[in-house]
């Protein structure tokens, strides 16, 4: 019978497996034992980088044995869950999928792998990604590249690659990425799966390995709203360990998003799903215009928005004319600060140290460094060390504040008028492995539509609603004011009932 339910493990929500579990259909057991089935059986895919069997099976009996004996359960119970490999997890790996870590063990927990632990979750792995998250394709990684479970010849996109391909191919229920310029929604994007970065600040980056600090938050993969929904209510809020997290109270996004919730506080009838809702969007003229977007994925876009207006929805196109401004502002402003915060990995307290038992000063930070950091790193090192240096400084750092600025100043009006702003995600579906890795720039270039929320702050969320005829899904990206988090997900709930054609298939 036990082994019946294992084969038969499937479940559309959160909350319905954790009926099943109520219910006693099913045991957490049975669930960690099926996604660690399915985690070596696609072992390929190159998703974990480290997996935690014995300990996430000890964790599935204690929680077992105390939904058992009848204890009150956390709202996490028996959910098992990926995490990126940039998360701290205590007495774990912890590697930033770099060499310079590769013998680093973790000695604190990240806020939010507390947070998920206090709640009852189970975490069954860490996943792979970029080193030290600077990538979009998820093959700057010393694990070697991760597979799209979809073609295993494309990419997932970066740098949380493995944590959209754990959510796709049904390795885990949800897992948890970082998003620094679109890390969490462009991989998402590219596995068909739903992928949000929410507000700088709303998330702890506590034990997050930083890349960008003012750009760095914690985002979550997903295959339903109301999933992300828990998962976000948990890990949000102030944590007095990190000075940038705010206060802001945490709404109940979960219990919000239920329909009787949205009935009595919108006082819709049920038949809210035909609905139009009363949010106002814009979309940026030059994002669809822009040369570099796939032709296709325009004409499906264009489609979809006039067809939001049929719908009684209120959209409108607006002129964005600091689109080509932003790719170099974000590169110039993250490298700069990555270069400061990658300092402290010298070889001396912990990491990588050359066995060099000749390198003396300043050789031995040298050689240590040249050593430990991939090629990308390195470039980026060197670039954000060159916009920072005392000859160039004005030039570029401060030219690119000053447009962080504007942007900053832009969106506010942009939010004085409108609810929503729609972009696509990404400029094409997931492109094939070794496509760009030669042409940084190309890479670069390509995160022109992510960029734009880390550089001022608002939350975002790719909805995978759509199939290319090459096959492979892509969606749209939608953004709200800063801590609008709420109608984020009640829009992407909207959207996701009338819009999504796209379903992963079964791997
Ligand atoms: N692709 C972007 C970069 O390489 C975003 C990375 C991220 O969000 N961590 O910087």
């Amino acid at each position: 019978m036990r082994f019946l339910h294992y084969l038969l493990f499937s479940y559309s929500s959160i909350h319905e497996y954790q009926e099943a579990l109520d219910g006693g259909s099913i045991s957490c057991r049975d669930a960690v034992s099926y996604y660690l089935g399915r985690i070596h059986r696609l072992g390929n895919l190159n998703a974990f980088v480290h997996i935690y069997d014995k300990e996430s099976l000890q964790t599935a009996d204690r929680l077992d044995a105390e939904r058992m004996a009848g204890n009150k359960y956390g709202r996490l119970h028996g959910v098992v869950i990926g995490i990126k490999d940039v998360i701290c997890y205590k007495d774990h790996p912890t590697t930033a999928g770099s060499h310079i870590l590769e013998s680093f063990q973790s000695l604190y927990h990240a806020t939010v792998v507390e947070r998920l632990i206090r709640e009852g979750a189970i975490i069954i792995g860490h996943l792979n990604c970029d080193e030290f998250a600077m990538g979009s394709s998820n093959e700057n990684s010393i694990y070697g590249r991760v597979r799209n479970a979809l073609d295993p010849d494309k990419v997932p996109g970066g740098s949380s690659g493995g944590s959209a391909v754990a959510v796709q191919a049904s390795l885990c229920m949800v897992s948890l990425g970082s998003d620094t310029g679109g890390s969490v929604r462009q991989p998402a994007d590219f596995c068909g799966v739903i992928g949000l970065k929410p507000t700088y600040g709303r998330i702890s980056r506590y034990g997050l390995i930083a890349y960008a600090s003012s750009f760095d938050q914690i985002g979550i993969f997903g295959r339903s709203i109301s999933d992300i929904a828990l998962i976000l209510e948990i890990i949000a809020g102030f944590d007095p360990r990190d000075a940038t997290s705010s206060r802001k109270p945490v709404p109940s996004y979960a219990e919000s998003l239920r329909p009787n919730a949205q009935r009595l506080t919108q006082d819709l009838p049920s038949s809210v799903i035909s609905h139009p809702s009363s949010f106002k969007i814009a979309v940026l003229k030059e994002a669809l215009d822009h040369p570099s977007l796939d032709p296709e994925i325009r004409l499906k876009l264009r489609d979809f928005i006039e067809d939001l207006r049929l719908k009684g929805y209120q959209v409108e196109e607006i002129s964005f004319d600091l689109l080509d401004y932003i790719v170099p502002a974000y590169y110039i402003l993250t490298t700069a600060e990555a270069s400061s915060n990658l300092s402290r990995f010298d070889g001396v307290r912990y990491g990588h140290r050359t066995a060099d038992p000749d390198a003396g000063f300043p050789e031995f930070y040298q050689e240590t460094r040249s050593e430990g950091f991939g090629k990308e790193v390195k470039r980026r090192i060197l670039l954000g060390t060159f916009v920072l240096s005392a000859g160039y400084y004005e030039a570029y750092f401060n030219k690119a504040q000053k447009v962080r600025k504007i942007l900053t100043d832009r969106t506010k009006l942009i939010f004085n008028e409108f609810d929503i702003i729609l972009s696509p995600t990404a400029p094409t579906t997931a492109f094939k492995s070794g496509e760009k890795s030669s042409d940084p720039v190309a890479m670069y270039l390509a995160d022109l539509y992510t960029v734009y929320a880390n550089l001022v702050g608002i939350p975002g969320i790719s909805l995978p609603l759509f199939t290319h005829t090459n096959g492979m899904p892509f969606g749209i990206q939608a953004m709200t004011n800063q801590f609008r988090e709420l109608s984020l997900l009640q829009f992407s709930n909207e959207l996701i009932q009338q819009y999504k054609s796209y379903e992963i298939p079964t791997l």
